[in-house]
């Protein structure tokens, strides 16, 4: 397994593997860059079939960190961590130990936060190991009632950034039945589906799981559609909501909606794939920009948290996408590669 010539390395400073032969914990960090600041990013636990797929995967994402955080204007460098393990029946609270013991290994170069398959109380548990801890409230937040898990924060964020989509491609403010189709209705996806229904939106739900689906179709009066079909619905909006690399060869030609924008990171399964979509006159609101709410909830975390504050931060990534999807329009080029660019001025100065 390469990993200096692996074609997702792209100049990481750091990729470290660790095995804790006593929690049976396997994980990877990868630190992408800290020019702006610490490398800050999730963990997520997940059952990769190979230790190949958890190294894309974690180096594919720590990239993206540090496009994100210089798009979302934070002082923050891109960072990601994995854990190889299926979070429901592999998870235990000395796994999570041993993970949090990794982190401290980085001196704090990486902090970690949560992401999907890993929860606030397992970045509770992780803090009594190392300091390096994003994505916690405080004592006065909690009483608040915050918890300082970033879903929220990301699902509003990304209902701003399909605001900001719909206005560019339909013409329209108003998302008095507006067709949705999301894929996933995890942390992320249900508050989305929320958000939208609150909007007058009409819904399509996918899960994995059964019970996610039931509580939005309960919730919301969403259609429930099989994993395999959602990204071809006849929509206006596909928000793909689970894990990545859902627009390929196989589902862009499949795809009947003109915009794609949701919460999953590395939506695009190789980046060539955003030609394909703008030939196809699909917008597509690259997952970086779009899904930044939970770092910038996780930035402003602490004593000094200002709901005001942190929902006027949500608010330009719609202004950021709407450029974006401008300068794409204007030189015919993938929002994805303008994105990139814009993001590279800002951490490469
Ligand atoms: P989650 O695990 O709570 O939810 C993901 C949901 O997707 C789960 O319910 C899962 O069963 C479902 N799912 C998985 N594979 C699926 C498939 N093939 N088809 C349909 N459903 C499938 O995770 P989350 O925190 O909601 O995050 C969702 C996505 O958003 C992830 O890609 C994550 O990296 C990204 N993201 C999350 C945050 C955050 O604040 N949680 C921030 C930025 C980006």
């Amino acid at each position: 397994m390469p990993v200096f010539s692996h074609p997702e390395f792209d100049g990481h400073e750091h990729v470290a593997f660790h095995h804790d032969a006593k929690s049976g914990l396997r994980a990877i960090i990868a630190v992408h860059n800290t020019r702006l600041g610490c490398g800050l990013g999730g963990c997520r636990m997940w059952p990769y079939v190979s230790d190949d797929e958890a190294l894309t995967d974690v180096l594919r994402l720590s990239r993206g960190m540090t496009y994100k955080a210089a798009l979302a204007g934070l002082p923050q460098g891109g960072g990601k961590s994995v854990i190889l393990g299926d979070p429901r029946h592999d998870k235990t609270p000395e796994m999570i130990r041993a993970m949090g013991r990794f982190v401290d290994q980085f001196g704090g170069r990486y902090v970690v936060a949560e992401d999907s398959g890993t929860s606030v109380a397992d970045i509770r548990l992780m803090a009594e190991e190392t300091r390096h801890v994003g994505g916690l409230a405080d004592a006065q937040s909690v009483a608040a009632g915050r918890t300082g898990d970033p879903s929220p924060a990301t699902a509003l964020g990304t209902f701003i950034g399909i605001k900001a989509a719909v206005r560019a491609k339909l013409g329209r403010d108003d998302l008095t039945g507006l067709r949705v189709a999301i894929q996933g209705v995890g942390n992320v996806g249900y508050r989305l589906a929320q958000h939208l229904f609150d909007a007058g939106a009409k819904l399509w739900v996918t899960d994995l799981h059964a019970a996610a689906i039931e509580r939005a179709v309960h919730a919301f009066g969403a259609t429930a559609v099989n994993m395999d079909e959602v990204h071809a619905l006849d929509v206006d909006v596909f928000a793909p909501c689970a894990l990545g690399a859902i627009l390929n060869d196989r589902t862009i030609p499949q795809l009947r909606t003109t915009i794609v924008a949701g919460a999953a990171n590395n939506q695009l399964a190789k980046t060539r794939n955003g030609h394909a979509l703008l030939e196809k006159g699909v917008l597509y609101a690259p997952d970086y920009v779009i899904n930044a709410g939970g770092i910038i909830d996780i930035y402003y975390e602490g004593p000094d948290y200002k709901t005001e504050t942190v929902h006027a931060h949500l608010e330009r990534i719609g202004t950021t996408l709407t450029e974006i999807f401008a300068r794409s329009a204007k030189v015919g080029r993938p929002t994805g590669e303008i994105a990139d660019a814009m993001a590279e001025e800002i951490f490469k100065r």
